[in-house]
């Protein structure tokens, strides 16, 4: 009996599927398609994981502003100049990604029949959330900032302590601020901003324990890597391990605020050297201490 009602339920959405199929989206002169039915399956398959249960509320009044949009997956997609930036992951049968020119999220699903399955689901539920903290900063930039000030600077300390061999904790409130304001809200990408951007690291020297020359490497790779990741991902991906010193503390910061858990993250870190949204985007991934804050902060926001 079940069976045969899980067999009807599949041919349902099978077929529900093109009825009322609507273009939602152009991006980049791609089109992308949706509908009410797959608006409602998808809140329905959020609302079966643990992960996005509680923000099933904020979910559902995105996807009413069409600040989120489910649609049918289109490989073309993948033809997208930035989508490597902005979605580096593609696994199981769906994707999500924030794109800031329309500062709205696209939910990708497989038109197949097992979209909605456990795995899909919790998959589905973390890239959701994930780009949802991206989300949070288009909608509301000021708030964000102030809403996650505390978290942001303690992984930044964290990271320039181990980057760059710092004695003490240094005061990262202005570095935060400068990158948040320019490559997070504003996308400016000038090279002007990563002059900037080397004159915050050299305030640090003074609590180096480095040698002068080294510390004067390891700054100009870190800046190397933020702007080089931007202008060309794939001089960048080719280049990747001269800029092992500027990336492998990045993981090392994540590992002083969730411990072991930050070997679950298996992609590629480096964005939180310019967008630090991401900290707040891979720290949503992984339940820990800093859940409850961001749950809270992002039903606030959103
Ligand atoms: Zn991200």
């Amino acid at each position: 009996m079940d069976r045969l009602r899980e067999n009807n339920k599949n041919l349902h959405e099978l077929f529900a599927a093109p009825i009322g199929l609507e273009k939602v989206a152009k991006l980049d002169g791609e089109e992308l398609f949706g509908s009410q039915s797959l608006n409602m399956s998808f809140l329905k398959s959020m609302s079966k994981t643990a992960k996005a249960k509680p923000l099933l509320k904020t979910m559902t009044r995105l996807i009413m502003q069409k600040k989120l949009i489910p649609c049918w997956m289109n490989k073309n997609i993948f033809k997208l100049v930035k989508f490597k930036i902005f979605a580096p992951a593609y696994k199981k049968s769906g994707l999500a990604f924030y794109y800031p020119l329309t500062k709205k999220i696209y939910v990708l699903v497989d038109n197949n029949i097992n979209t909605f399955g456990f795995s899909s689901n919790e998959w589905l539920s973390t890239l959701t959330i994930h780009e949802m903290c991206h989300l949070a900063v288009g909608k509301n930039p000021t708030g964000f900032i102030n809403v996650f000030r505390s978290i942001l600077s303690e992984f930044y300390q964290n990271y320039f302590v181990e980057a760059l061999k710092l004695k003490e904790k240094p005061n990262v409130s202005k570095f935060v601020s400068f990158i948040y304001n320019t490559y997070d809200v504003k996308g400016e990408f000038r090279f002007s901003t990563f002059r900037k951007y080397y004159d915050f690291l050299e305030e640090y020297r003074p609590l180096s324990v480095m040698k002068d020359n080294q510390f004067t490497l390891t700054t100009k790779l870190i800046v190397n890597a933020a702007m080089v990741s931007n202008y060309s991902f794939q001089t960048f991906q080719s280049n990747l391990r001269n800029y092992v010193p500027a990336l492998s503390p990045i993981r090392v910061a994540y590992r002083e605020m969730i411990g072991n858990k930050i070997n679950s993250i298996d992609s590629l870190v480096y964005q939180e050297l310019f967008v630090p949204s991401e900290v707040i985007a891979i720290l949503s991934e992984v339940s820990s201490s800093y859940s409850s804050k961001i749950y809270s902060g992002l039903s606030k926001l959103l």
